[in-house]
């Protein structure tokens, strides 16, 4: 079997796909389970995107006065059309990205809430806001949302639907256009979306597909697109940031994680290592918040370990059905081996799998113990189907070594007693309670990270906040006898504002009123 790959080419056979640019490179997908040819698409030159852009800044114009019951119902619309379609974006997804048809169907119902989701809350979560106005008490003061523009989104291979639709849905439903720049690894699923997004929408090129490699990129995040929603690895992103500080874009970056699980000895043993075993083993382990590193207590950690291992060897690899599919991408398999490899060369015990079950683009799911901090597998982004699993003596300890990550994506606990003050204290945009991935499955949770997990959220209301400009404004009500904001002043102004100062923030006797209401309300 040969890994995914795409490859820029001057041919095209007759399966090809891709809008019709005036390109002549074309660039190949192909099925990583099979090495077949899926089809070829553009690829679109630094031009290309730049024309694209600018006819998405003519949707978006009108996009942004169509009013939020509108656009809800041509969401709503562009869904339905989608939904209809499950079936086959489901088998594109399965031949292109190697997933199982249970998950490349999972896959499409999770991006269906996201448009449902946006779609629902856009009204509520963009509504002007009216806030206090303090001292300018003749002032009436709000907060209002407004669109971008146009939204480039650029997307990874691994959830070549969800991850980007967490983005384009909130993005379109605050008023903006999107031009969508998808994996080389995945292009064929992204431009079916965009054919049903041409013929649901009443607006042209308001969701528009840009393929090809990471040029393609490239040049969407140097073009005048208003803002980017980057996902992908650390190393990518900061070169987004380069490209996008020319025009002073702003970014939104969803990256890697090496998420943590911690397991107490109080914890449900069997529902710990179920959900250890999906975490880490759920779409093969390409997932930005796989979990990918398990601290659990010293006094269930052999008994944990027989659990795991256990429900791993029940799992299939490969066909229709299995629930593992082929690996993406060759790249990550290397990276993948690697690791194994320098575990087990540190001294780390292999349960089941390890480097030696690599076969072709598929890999058995491996369960390793005796692993530590010093090892790749513990500190770097593995994105495979390995369950590292090391023994602790403390909650202290497991919150430590969670926390010792350049990563801060997600993060999942199980225990009885102290399962909030452990989440509270892991350092990750994202915490699962006696659960894992939970946050990522309810749409009005915002996703994302800290530290080289990136910045900035997308779903739910701050998602949606996250494409749109944030206006203030302060509208005077009617006029009061001291204007702050002239210089012409009545009277001693600087005797009158020593007095203010005293009475309103020193110990005037209405600043001390409100300390003491304040403290009353705590
Ligand atoms: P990459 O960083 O390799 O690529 C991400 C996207 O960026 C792809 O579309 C890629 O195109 C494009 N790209 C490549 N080079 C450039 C460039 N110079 N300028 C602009 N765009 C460029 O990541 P992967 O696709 O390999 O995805 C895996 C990574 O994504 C993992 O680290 C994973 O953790 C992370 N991820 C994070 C998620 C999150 O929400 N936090 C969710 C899912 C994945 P091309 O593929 O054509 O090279």
């Amino acid at each position: 079997m040969v890994a995914a790959m795409a490859t820029p080419s001057t041919t095209s056979n007759g399966t090809s796909n891709g809008t019709s640019n005036g390109s002549q490179e074309r660039l190949s997908s192909y099925n990583p389970a099979t090495g077949d040819l899926l089809g070829s698409v553009a690829i679109f030159s630094a031009a290309d995107v730049d024309a694209a852009v600018a006819r998405a800044k003519i949707a978006a114009e009108t996009w942004s006065t169509r009013s939020f019951a509108t656009r809800a119902n041509e969401l709503d619309a562009f869904r339905h059309a989608l939904a209809a379609e499950a079936d086959k974006l489901a088998d594109i997804l399965h031949r292109e990205n190697g997933k199982p048809e249970l998950e490349a169907l999972t896959e499409v119902m999770m991006s269906l809430g996201h448009l449902k989701h946006a779609a629902g809350i856009a009204e509520k979560a963009l509504a002007t806001k009216k806030v206090s106005s303090g001292l300018l008490a003749n002032f009436r003061a709000t907060i209002s949302y407004h669109a971008l523009g146009v939204v480039g989104v650029i997307g990874p291979w691994n959830f070549p639907i969800n991850t980007p639709m967490g983005s384009i849905a909130y993005a379109l439903a605050a008023g903006n256009a999107v031009v969508w720049k998808p994996s080389e690894l995945t292009p064929l699923i992204a431009l079916e979306i965009e054919k049903i997004a041409a013929r649901t929408f009443a607006l042209p090129d308001l969701l528009q597909v840009v393929t090809g490699a990471g040029a393609t990129g490239a040049a969407l995040a140097k073009s005048a697109v208003n803002k980017i929603s980057f996902t992908g690895s650390a190393a990518t992103g900061k070169r987004v940031m380069l490209a996008a500080a020319e025009r002073l874009t702003p970014v939104l970056m969803e990256l890697g994680g090496k998420d943590a699980m911690i397991v107490t000895d109080d914890a449900d043993l069997e529902k710990a290592a179920e959900a250890a075993v999906y975490g880490g083993l759920s779409n093969a382990g390409q997932a930005c918040v796989a979990i990918e590193r398990v601290y659990v207590s010293d006094a269930i950690h052999d008994r944990f370990v027989e659990e795991v291992v256990k429900q791993v060897k029940e799992l299939k690899v490969g066909g229709d059905d299995g629930h593992l599919g082929a690996m993406t991408s060759e790249a990550q398999i290397h990276i993948i081996r690697d690791h194994l490899e320098d575990a087990v060369k540190k001294g780390a015990k292999v349960h089941t799998g390890g480097p030696g079950a690599i076969s072709g683009s598929y890999i058995q799911p491996t369960v390793l113990t005796n692993v530590n901090h010093e090892m790749k597998i513990m500190v770097e982004e593995t994105f495979g189907p390995v369950i590292p699993i090391q023994k602790v003596k403390s909650i202290d300890e497991a919150i430590r070594l969670a926390n010792d990550s350049k990563f801060g994506l997600g993060s999942s606990v199980f225990a009885k007693k102290s399962a909030r003050s452990i989440a509270e204290r892991m350092r990750a945009g994202m915490t699962s309670i006696n659960s894992v991935m939970a946050f990522a499955g309810i749409y009005g949770l915002p996703f994302g990270g800290v530290g080289d997990s990136g910045f900035g959220r997308i779903h739910g209301e701050e998602g949606i906040r996250e494409f749109s400009r944030v206006k203030a404004t302060a509208e005077q009500s009617f006029s009061l006898p001291m204007n702050m904001m002239s210089f012409r002043q009545k009277g001693d102004m600087p005797k009158q504002l020593r007095g203010m100062i005293k009475n309103l923030y020193g110990d005037g006797i209405i600043s001390k009123a409100g300390d003491l209401l304040r403290k009353i309300r705590i």
